[in-house]
């Protein structure tokens, strides 16, 4: 296609220019806008198709939308219900978190069923044919690719004819008619539009992965997560066994569902009822530590919150917190030393969610709050209690949702009592004691008194 003129493109945001401009007025940033060519023949999209005509609503079957069930259940209904035919799906998440691992095991249980082709740009075949040799997968119907260059994988498909398709991953894939370097803000969005094209127009369903930086954007434009149908974040630390894969966007389900998976030698095994993957191998109780209930699409997680409190050899005192929002944990802090008296400004203050997982959840306030009581006054509660409630600026305790899910998984866990806000409705279940509190100050107060203080171990090097 012949080039007729240019555009400038901002690479942190894709804000598109018809001259150079220093600044981006979009996202403020300075010499971030590179000139790209503009073809006198964009392809042609299907959705402009002079034949369209307008439908009555009535008469779209929904049910007739056609979808392809992975190996999971979890993971087709992170999806709403399975992958749909002719859909993009981008899969993204932080280098070496498992990606590569979960689609070959995608594409070897699909390849029993369809003709399935995996693309890798990043590793060789014989890497991905070790890879399904450690994860103990067959592989024998699966067509493997090593190449990189847009061109020759279009041709490729389209000679091939799969109908299921991974791109593994679209920051290593190149156009060659742009002179930029694979990976740049305007390969990876001109990769995309174009593998857009072709899951449209050949109907093949097709995964692109995509790696995420650091500050868990993905890598490249903003406007990849525009161009796909749906967007999974593949999360977890990578010292930890678990992962979870969410849905940020989804054009065919909801996205407030997530799946958790443990990452065994054997691969990504689902998990369906992911707790106690997030509570700490303690047996008895320590001072520090408490439990709370939080909502993650239909699933209810017990999550353990752990406190550190202790001297500070610093005039600002250290405030250091790890998968919980920062700036809520020190507005709890202030709440317990305005509201209950406490003194902090001489602690360090350490706190953390068990196992890796991270939550904003405001349910999770209570526990927090709690955590840091009993490690600062070195009291357990005497029986095993969740903790669930949002702390208002009063001090008082506020309402959240879904709280009866919550007290069937702290019922089903074993636990022996839950602390939950006082609404208007007296919640009763005979197989749990619910204790219902209106301030933070009666949930310390029945926690004090129902705890049991614990002897300090004795060292020769503390006071
Ligand atoms: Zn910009």
């Amino acid at each position: 296609m012949p080039k007729i003129s240019s555009k400038w493109t901002c690479q942190e945001c894709g804000y598109i220019s018809p001259s150079y401009i220093g600044k981006c007025p979009e996202c403020n940033s300075w010499s971030s806008l590179i000139e790209e060519v503009v073809y006198k023949k964009l392809p042609k999209s299907n959705l402009n198709s002079s034949e369209n005509l307008f439908s009555s609503a009535a008469t779209i079957d929904v049910q007739s939308v056609q979808r392809i069930k992975s190996f999971d259940k979890e993971l087709d209904n992170v999806l709403g219900g399975g992958f749909v035919h002719g859909s993009l799906v981008l899969l993204a998440g932080e280098p070496g978190i498992g990606k590569s691992t979960i689609l070959l095991q995608v594409a070897d249980y699909l390849s029993n069923k369809l003709k399935v082709a995996y693309i890798t740009a990043e590793e060789s075949i014989y890497q991905i044919k070790l890879r399904a040799q450690r994860l103990n997968l067959d592989s024998e119907n699966l067509l493997l690719l090593a190449e990189n260059n847009l061109e020759t994988i279009i041709n490729l498909i389209e000679k091939e004819k799969p109908e299921f398709l991974i791109i593994d991953s679209i920051q290593a894939i190149y156009h060659p008619e742009l002179e930029s370097s694979a990976g740049n803000v305007s390969q990876v969005r001109e990769c995309a539009n174009k593998i857009l094209h072709l899951a449209k127009s050949k109907n093949i369903t097709t995964i692109l992965v995509g790696h995420v930086n650091k500050e868990g954007l993905i890598a490249g434009p903003k406007v990849l997560e525009h161009i796909v149908d749906t967007v999974l974040y593949f999360e977890g630390e990578k010292f930890h066994n678990f992962r979870i894969l969410r849905a940020t966007k989804n054009r065919y389900g909801c996205t407030n569902e997530i799946s958790v998976f443990e990452m065994k030698d054997t691969g990504l095994k689902p998990i369906s009822n992911p707790s106690f993957l997030f509570m700490s191998q303690n047996k008895d109780p320590v001072p520090g530590s408490t439990y709370s209930a939080i909502v993650e699409g239909s699933k209810t997680i017990i999550a353990e919150v752990q406190a550190l409190v202790g001297g500070t050899a610093y005039t600002t005192p250290r405030r250091v917190v790890n998968g919980l929002d920062y700036n809520r944990v020190l507005q709890i802090i202030a709440i317990l030393e305005r509201r209950v008296g406490f003194n902090f400004s001489k602690h360090d203050l350490f706190v953390n969610l068990v196992g890796g997982l991270s939550s904003c959840e405001p349910a999770l306030d209570l526990s927090i709050a709690m955590s840091i009581v009993s490690c600062k006054q070195d009291v357990i509660p005497s029986k095993k209690t969740v903790f669930i409630g949002e702390i208002g600026l009063t001090g008082e305790i506020r309402q959240v949702n879904q709280i009866e899910n919550r007290i069937k998984e702290c019922i089903k866990l074993g636990f022996e009592q839950v602390v939950i806000p006082d609404i208007d409705t007296k919640i009763q279940n005979s197989r749990i004691e619910i204790f219902q509190a209106k301030k933070i100050l009666d949930v310390i107060r029945h926690s004090l008194t129902t705890a049991q203080t614990i002897s300090k171990p004795k060292h020769n090097c503390c006071p």
